[in-house]
């Protein structure tokens, strides 16, 4: 009996097992079919030698031709990896890090984080057998503080150049110092060899130190192998890049697109949320199948728009095809984000709500139609009066032509520009560089830690504006980050730079240990670092609003968000003190999330960030500890950090900036937007749209300027 039992237990797992193996056997097919019948696939012979040949490449491809996913998984097989060496491929966002590492893992059959893994701010997937690491250009960034020569790096792949962000701008002339440090340190050796001889070697390491700039020490007998770079682009223009790295050759890997016809509309659309919702369901109701991909400005649009559909889409007839809504951004957790490569199960059409991380850093299959109101958030700022604001603008043709593309990669498709022709043509070619329209002293400070002192002598692709340059150093200063003499201050510069995040935010966790209030500091700063918080579909809006009120606190909305965490943490922790054992803490969370009207992807996106920048701190030997009840001394703490952020009322009830005295208005989120205005606040954000708003502010006393911030106030008079 016993043994009949156990045979037949065994033919079962048996049977599972092969039905596993199967499905697995068909699932490897899939993938090695799609990988092979990719553009880039039958370049791989072609690309490998221009790689062993040029020390520096330029990859020119259409979007989805396979650079991101392919190239790394050549190069591994063509033995860049040999001795424990890694290939590091850079991307502006870190959606596109964590997919694509996620997809080449699964196309290699290896564990996430083994061979093949990822690494963005404030989430490490890599170990030490990682030989094809996806990471930020941000990243690497910091990486090279830590090593110099990018030692562990056989190739370097900056992906996206054509997106010009700051860190890559910042990324590419670094990278040009290293790879001459490293060619000019292997063959150190040698020629001092030779020179040993000639009992010359002094004049020899000094002339081969003034070279570059980060030869920080001459590291002889350092044997590290040349530093192969690929600069890879989506957009045909590769004179720029190639110039720049002194006529590198460039590769252009021929694409497939399919014909996509482009629709206008006719009126000007006051509200292209609207417009974007009756698009969706005209295409649903009346094109033939394929799915949908909407480019959106941001979390906020984007959510919005999902509850939209959703209310609309029980108003459809009985039997229609169904619509599946699927939402792509940079806070949403990484397992809802991989959601989106999905296929759609029978009976749905997908809908992908995304932001302009689908234009051309990842690559969705089963596009037939795009939805583009031809606008985009940008973070723009102003040097003279030192703010940086968040813009929704309209996109470059250049964009414009990448989103409609999306639409015929597989076949014929249909892109819906919500917006007249006439205005197509007024579109500016491509995007200013974010260098040439962000605010530099996060950039100068990291280069200063890298120790290139004069930022005007750094080779760049773009020419800085000098006044730019000054007002950030004049920034760096009042932080206490640089000296008068603009030297990198001990130890707080040192400090600020080894954190991940802007000059100022390091400054307020710095300053919080001597305040003693650098548990809610963390708090605060994680909770900024991340959008939208509060959340509630507008029919709930007045039960929302109660749930609200009893996080707000009297002295504003950086307290309150402390408030929506710590509650947040409680529940947690109340629940595991209960008992219930079976729900895992993300069940827990989000269930609190729904009860609270708190969106559960920037919270959880806050508790990360939370973790990471506590284990900064604690590395800095920074001490933690609380204020208690005592805000006064966290109001203190914002003042001393967020001076260059003050804002006064006046008579009219509107403010005015203490720094660059502009007009602004409390936005509608903060707590101060009904109740009592103060007299005088901190912010953190200022925002453009009609009007000027600020947003995350929190009462302080005008009087603690001066005692707190006097290097400041001495520049003022
Ligand atoms: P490129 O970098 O040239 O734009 P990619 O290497 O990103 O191209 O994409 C190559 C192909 O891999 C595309 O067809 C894309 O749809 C597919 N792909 C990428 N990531 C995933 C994923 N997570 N799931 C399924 N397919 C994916
Ligand atoms: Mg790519």
């Amino acid at each position: 009996f016993i043994i009949t039992k156990n045979s037949q237990l065994n033919a079962k797992n048996m049977k599972r097992r092969s039905t596993e193996d199967n499905s697995s056997f068909a699932k490897k097919q899939k993938i090695a079919q799609q990988r092979k019948s990719l553009p880039i696939a039958s370049v791989e012979k072609r690309i490998l030698e221009e790689v062993k040949m040029n020390d520096t490449l330029i990859i020119v491809g259409e979007t989805g031709s396979g650079k991101t996913t392919q190239l790394p998984q050549f190069l591994f097989n063509g033995g860049f990896c040999r001795d424990g060496r890694v290939i590091g491929i850079t991307q502006p966002r870190r959606v596109a890090a964590v997919t694509v590492a996620k997809r080449v893992a699964e196309e290699c059959d290896v564990e996430l984080g083994q061979k093949v893994g990822y690494s963005v701010r404030f989430d490490d997937m890599t170990s030490s057998s990682t030989r094809i690491k996806y990471m930020t250009d941000g990243l690497l960034l910091r990486e090279a503080l830590l090593d110099p020569f990018l030692s562990r790096y056989s190739v370097i792949i900056v992906d996206e150049a054509h997106e010009r962000t700051v860190h890559t701008d910042v990324l590419l002339g670094l990278l040009k110092n290293v790879q001459k440090a490293r060619s000019i340190s292997t063959c150190k050796e040698s020629i001092l060899e030779g020179r040993k001889k000639a009992n010359n070697s002094a004049a020899l390491k000094k002339e081969i130190n003034a070279q570059c700039h980060i030869l920080l020490k001459p590291c002889q007998g350092s044997k590290l192998s040349p530093l192969k770079l690929i600069i890879m682009s989506a957009s045909l223009d590769a004179r720029g890049f190639s110039e720049y790295f002194g006529g590198a050759k460039a590769v252009h890997i021929q694409g497939r697109q399919h014909p996509v016809d482009i629709f206008y509309t006719h009126h000007v659309e006051q509200d292209y949320i609207d417009a974007a919702l009756i698009t969706i369901l005209q295409i649903h109701l009346e094109e033939g199948s394929g799915d949908m991909l909407v480019f959106l400005t941001g979390q906020d649009d984007i959510e919005s728009l999902q509850r939209l559909i959703q209310e609309r889409v029980r108003q459809l007839p009985e039997g229609s095809q169904k619509l599946l809504i699927v939402p792509i951004f940079s806070s949403l957790p990484s397992e809802i984000q991989m959601k989106v490569f999905k296929p759609a199960p029978h009976g749905f059409r997908k809908v992908i709500l995304a932001t302009n991380i689908a234009e051309t850093s990842i690559t969705i299959p089963g596009i037939k139609y795009v939805i583009d109101p031809g606008l985009v958030k940008t973070r723009s700022y102003d040097p003279c009066t030192r703010m940086e604001s968040l813009k929704i603008v309209p996109t470059s043709k250049a964009q414009a032509l990448q989103r409609s593309g999306r639409a015929g990669r597989e076949g014929a498709g249909k892109c819906f520009r919500l917006y007249q022709e006439s205005e197509f043509a007024k579109l500016a070619d491509s995007a200013t560089p974010e260098i040439k329209r962000l605010n530099l002293s996060n950039v100068i400070l990291q280069l200063k830690a890298l120790g290139v002192d004069d930022i005007t002598e750094f080779d760049l692709m773009e020419k800085l504006s000098m006044r730019a340059i000054e007002k950030s150093l004049e920034e760096l200063i009042l932080l206490g980050a640089l000296t008068a003499d603009k030297k990198l201050s001990n130890p707080v510069g040192h400090q600020m730079a080894r954190f991940p995040l802007e000059p100022i935010y390091s400054k307020a966790l710095i300053v919080a240990s001597e305040f003693n209030c650098l548990e809610e500091m963390l708090i605060t700063v994680a909770m900024l670092l991340v959008d939208s918080m509060f959340y509630a579909p507008r029919e709930k809006w007045e039960e929302a609003r109660d749930k609200w009120k009893c996080f707000s606190h009297v002295e504003g909305d950086h307290l309150t968000l402390v408030n929506v965490y710590r509650a947040s943490a409680e529940s947690l922790e109340k629940s595991r003190l209960a008992g219930s054992k079976e729900k895992t803490a993300e069940t827990i969370l989000r269930k609190w999330c729904k009860e609270n009207f708190i969106n559960y992807s920037s919270l959880r996106h806050a508790r990360d960030i939370h973790s990471q920048i506590q284990g900064h701190v604690e590395q800095m030997g920074l001490r933690i500890s609380s204020c208690g009840d005592d805000m006064l001394q966290f109001r203190r703490c914002l003042t001393a950090s967020f001076f260059l952020k003050v804002a006064l009322k006046q008579p009219d009830g509107s403010y005015r900036t203490f720094d660059s005295s502009q007009v602004v208005q409390i936005h509608p989120t903060s707590v101060f937007f009904r109740t009592k205005k103060p007299e005088c606040v901190v912010f953190n954000e200022l925002i453009r749209t009609e009007r000027n708003y600020i947003r995350d502010i929190t009462r302080i006393d005008p009087a603690w300027i001066p005692e707190l911030a006097p290097q400041y106030c001495s520049t003022q008079s």
